[in-house]
């Protein structure tokens, strides 16, 4: 994906998005590199926010109290049981600073352009003093990526809390508070206490898509072979695939015939390297596998070359659907020649934002080429006044009127570039808060990819909000790449 087209007003409804014409923009795939649906013979699709689309406020809603319970039994302060957080807080790709309790956000360079301390934003002064001096290095122990949806509600929480641990004048140790509030989260996973929560109350949590069945089935129709690929238990894969598309169309008895092979508990991004033995579950037995795969069981664990010499898989034809950049998209294209399609279920704000603010965008433009005129007309003004300077002129001369002129010249050109830049500043902020109310794009910071959005660029394939958008596509569709054009061809 070339950055700059997403500013630019393309006709026909974008850039890359194959033969998209009448299909809403936000339902759209979206593509960086070429994919040929023809040759793809299996199509993998990870469950958790891919297959299902959880509801992102409610489920860090969730998570923030289950946590906060396990924050008091280790010790913190009784009075965060009543913690106020905002759920609309954290974005994917937010880096966590261990070492003051900062969160920021980074552009493809890994420059930092804004953050937050709890709730907090950091001064342009402060982001400068702290990250630009000196190069960060985000993969050091200092820091935290936080790149999967799951891991949202791990920002919502640490933010709150440093807020009101500070507020009420509590000295904090920001690191171990850090793993204090993960460790806690993880807890409440482990002991089952969110997969009781979702299960007990699926429309609460769960997106439930009625056009996820059509979808699965149009791919069937042609011929492609599917699967799962989760990390979920099985008990809760089937309580999740059921409310998904059980019922869903009368061809499919249950959510399992749609599925050529179910693997559970998969144990991504693990599964993409090692080896681990694949087995078969049978209620609540686990056997050794042998042989090849039959259609209606279930398997766990096992690995990819396994997999791909049990199914036969020699080439890239297999398309892998998730929405984790790490254990879905960026192992699956590094350690295989699958093809990646990632769920982005942001997009949909994405989208609708980006065009919210075309004209803003459009005046943005505007702008920039004016202040490039200016700037030049600077550059020669200053060199020519220079230039009048060199020698003191004799009174009553030409040269003296010529050097007021240049000097009237020299003032206007500088406040034109002081009201274009205040206005430009203004511009980007309210493009930014269309988008977020903190954190601005999730793809794009100012004008470059955000670190999050060259994730994407490097290791999705096509990117789309979620599945059931392949369904307006025909599955022999030639998604190709947009022609990338460098700096020079422009
Ligand atoms: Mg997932």
């Amino acid at each position: 994906m070339d950055p700059r087209q997403l500013l630019l007003p393309l006709p026909g409804g974008g850039p890359a998005s194959g033969s998209a014409r009448g299909i809403p923009r936000a339902d759209r795939v979206f593509v960086n590199r070429d994919l040929r649906l023809s040759g793809i013979d299996w199509v993998g699709f990870d469950m958790d926010y891919t297959l299902a689309i959880y509801r992102q406020e409610e489920m860090d809603a969730l998570s923030v109290e289950l946590m906060v319970d396990r924050l008091i039994k280790r010790g913190y302060p009784a009075y965060l049981k009543k913690l106020r957080f905002d759920t609309r807080f954290p974005i994917r790709g937010l880096l966590v600073d261990k070492r003051y309790g900062h969160i920021l956000k980074m552009d493809r360079y890994k420059v930092v352009h804004r953050g937050y301390h709890g709730m907090r934003r950091l001064s342009r002064e402060e982001i400068t003093e702290l990250y630009h001096h000196k190069r960060i290095r985000p993969h050091t122990s200092r820091y935290h990526w936080i790149d999967t949806l799951f891991a949202l509600s791990e920002v919502t929480s640490y933010a709150a809390v440093v807020e009101e641990l500070e507020r009420r004048g509590e000295k904090v140790d920001f690191d171990k508070l850090f793993s204090d509030v993960r460790a806690s989260i993880d807890e409440a996973h482990a002991e089952g206490a969110v997969y009781r929560a979702v299960t007990s109350d699926l429309p609460r949590y769960i997106d439930r898509d009625p056009e996820l069945a059509r979808a699965l089935h149009k791919l069937r129709s042609a011929g492609k072979r599917l699967f799962v690929l989760t990390n979920s238990p099985f008990s809760y894969t089937d309580t999740m695939m059921t409310y998904l598309l059980g019922g869903a169309l009368p061809e499919y008895p249950s959510w399992r015939h749609y599925f050529e092979i179910i693997i559970c508990a998969a144990q991504k991004p693990r599964w993409f390297q090692e080896g681990r033995p694949l087995m078969e579950r049978d209620g609540d037995v686990l056997r050794n596998v042998r042989g090849s795969f039959e259609r209606g069981k279930v398997y766990e664990g096992g690995n990819l070359a396994e997999f791909e010499r049990m199914v036969g898989i020699t080439g890239n034809n297999v398309l892998y659907v998730g929405d984790h950049i790490y254990g879905d998209i960026l192992r699956s294209k590094k350690e295989s020649s699958w093809q990646t399609a990632m769920i982005i279920q942001e997009m949909d704000q994405e989208i609708s934002a980006h065009e919210a603010c075309h004209d803003d965008l459009a005046r943005q433009r505007l702008l920039e080429e004016t202040r490039d005129r200016f700037e030049d007309e600077l550059r020669y003004l200053q060199a020519h006044y220079k230039e009048l300077t060199r020698v003191p002129p004799s009174p009553g001369s030409s040269e003296d009127a010529e050097r007021l002129r240049v000097k009237r010249g020299l003032e206007r050109v500088r406040a034109e570039l002081r009201s274009i830049g205040t206005e430009h500043d203004l511009l980007a902020e309210r493009i930014s808060q269309r988008f977020h109310p903190y954190w601005g794009s999730l793809l794009k910071e100012q004008s470059e990819m955000s670190s999050f959005g060259l994730q994407v660029d490097l290791y999705a394939d096509v990117y789309t909000r979620r599945v059931s958008c392949l369904r307006a596509y025909s599955p022999q569709q030639f998604f190709r790449s947009p022609y990338d054009l460098m700096p020079h061809e422009l």
